[in-house]
């Protein structure tokens, strides 16, 4: 150790010693109190439910949002109709953090991309398939490209591991988004970061997006954009389709 740097963690000990255990602590502003859910995975006092089993009022058509959404709500389950496209929550968000239950049907088929695929698009740029999606799909014994599977960024990140339960039994995501930030000239100033939990397990860990997700391409950040919706897919793959319930947001 140099004299100088001795002389400096000297000194950083004696300001140390003369603080008040007081000078280091914060007290105002008090954080907001929030009442947790009953348990894990409910939504907390301050979330927004975007599905709580019953309809679809927080919905509406992603290619038309004068149409109301056409998913099939019964039992508490909301369940994809391919037939009617994608759906977009009416409310718009920028950072957020999300809580998702999906499952596949027991009598899945298919393979690849073909086997229980759908999507959350953590904003949606239009309709159809624009924005950036956090890959649905069967990963439990299905191969594919691994920046294609399960809690994969799509075509961007691979999940860091593959936390996939079987067909036939609810899974879980906790996202935390934060969008990304434009300049007034529509350049990028800061990209999109996304943390995902996929059944309580950490797959995706502040991970940077290149840009809105592509199926074909590279990746960028060629659209300027503020809040967004959230938009869940239908994929035009011909496996049974999948289900979803217990959605809900906090902004962030
Ligand atoms: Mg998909």
């Amino acid at each position: 150790m140099s004299a100088a740097v001795l002389f400096t963690s000297l000194a950083q000990a004696q300001d140390q010693q003369q603080m008040k255990p007081e000078e280091t602590e914060v007290w105002q502003p008090v954080p907001t109190v929030v009442t947790p859910g009953k348990s894990c995975g409910d939504a907390p006092s301050d979330a927004i439910t975007l599905f709580d089993g019953k309809n679809l009022n927080e919905w509406v058509d992603a290619q038309d949002s004068t149409k109301p959404a056409e998913w099939n709500v019964a039992n508490g389950v909301l369940t994809v109709n391919k037939s009617k496209g994608n759906i977009r929550t009416k409310k718009s968000f920028t950072d957020y953090q999300l809580h998702i239950e999906w499952k596949e049907p027991k009598e899945l088929t298919g393979s690849g991309q073909a086997r229980g695929n759908s999507g959350l698009f953590l904003a949606s740029l239009g309709p159809g398939d624009a924005g950036y999606e956090l890959q649905i799909l069967d990963s439990y014994n299905n191969s594919t490209y691994v920046n294609g599977q399960a809690a994969a960024v799509y075509k961007q990140t691979p999940p860091l591991v593959n936390a996939s339960k079987p067909v036939d039994v609810w899974q879980t995501y906790d996202v935390m988004w934060t969008a990304p930030r434009f300049n007034s000239d529509g350049t990028l100033k800061t990209p999109a970061y996304v943390t995902v939990l996929h059944n309580g397990v950490l797959v995706q860990n502040h991970t940077e997006l290149k840009g809105p997700t592509q199926y074909i391409g590279i990746p960028a950040y060629r659209q300027a954009h503020g809040a967004a919706p959230i938009k869940l897919q239908a994929h035009g793959d011909k496996s049974e389709p999948l289900s979803f319930r217990n959605i809900w947001v906090r902004a962030l």
